[in-house]
């Protein structure tokens, strides 16, 4: 029995070494932060969930033919990935005005876009991840023209497809954050993959009728039921797991 080595902790999951080289363990814990960790809490129960909405949407968004850094799911609240070079980027595309962007241009939250907006944020925590602009991006070196266009391309095709399959569950993709990865062959070939996750953590998503969040916004403006909007994404998308007495409190397992 060897203990695991944890690589990295963040706000809301931690990676260990996975069992084969160039593989990591993804465990989803309930921590939740906001406002760049000025608020804390946790969602319990939301670990077991997201684990299980981004295996899922992982895995349809590899369906189309965009490659990603899920393996599979291991357990509850793990996953195997692949170990990718992140790209400090945060991509987040927008299909209606809500959240920063409301406040940004004082435009009313809900007001649709004539067309998707794909906007990028250097990430990191201590200058509270500033919007950034292509120009940066390759000037600073985090990307290059190629790999940003490619990322974007990616992003624009996993917007309409997500708008789409939301779409079919009675829910409105507003906007949401992905982040890539550099995954290297044997032969040292690099290929940008879709890494982190994709959940109501860093989704908006609205019911088609009653327009009600049933993201991470319940947590973030305390708007109460933020178990129960979780939970209502997963049964939607036909994926609402037996959560076993005691697991939503489970720690990190030990090998
Ligand atoms: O706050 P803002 O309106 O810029 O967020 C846009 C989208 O990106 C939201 O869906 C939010 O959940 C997501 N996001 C995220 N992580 C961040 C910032 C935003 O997942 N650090």
């Amino acid at each position: 029995m060897t203990r695991r080595k944890q690589v990295y902790e963040g706000k809301a999951k931690v990676m260990f070494e996975g069992p084969e080289p160039g593989t990591l363990v993804q465990y989803f814990k309930d921590d939740a932060t906001a406002f760049n960790a000025q608020k804390r809490g946790t969602i319990t129960g939301k670990g077991v969930i997201n684990n299980r909405i981004s295996e899922f949407l992982m895995t349809r968004i590899a369906e189309i033919g965009i490659p990603t850094h899920f393996v599979r799911r291991l357990n509850m609240r793990e996953q195997l990935v692949r170990q990718v070079e992140i790209i400090p980027i945060e991509v987040v595309v927008r299909n209606v005005v809500a959240g920063s962007l409301a406040t940004r241009m004082g435009i009313a939250e809900g007001t649709s876009l004539p067309r998707s907006i794909v906007e990028y944020y250097y990430k990191s925590d201590k200058l509270g991840d500033p919007m950034v602009s292509e120009e940066h991006i390759t000037c600073f070196g985090w990307a290059s023209t190629h790999d940003l266009d490619e990322i974007m391309q990616m992003a624009l095709r996993i917007n309409d497809f997500l708008s789409g399959l939301f779409l079919g569950i009675g829910i409105k993709l507003i906007d949401f954050k992905l982040e890539f990865g550099r995954l290297f062959d044997e032969h040292d070939q690099m290929r940008l993959v879709l890494a982190d996750e994709i959940s109501p953590d860093n989704c908006r998503l609205w019911d088609v009728k009653t327009n009600e969040k049933l993201d991470k916004d319940r947590f973030r403006r305390d708007l109460g039921k933020v178990e129960e909007a979780y939970q209502e994404v997963a049964r939607r998308l036909g994926i609402l797991p037996e959560i076993a007495p005691g697991d939503a409190q489970s720690t990190p397992t030990v090998q």
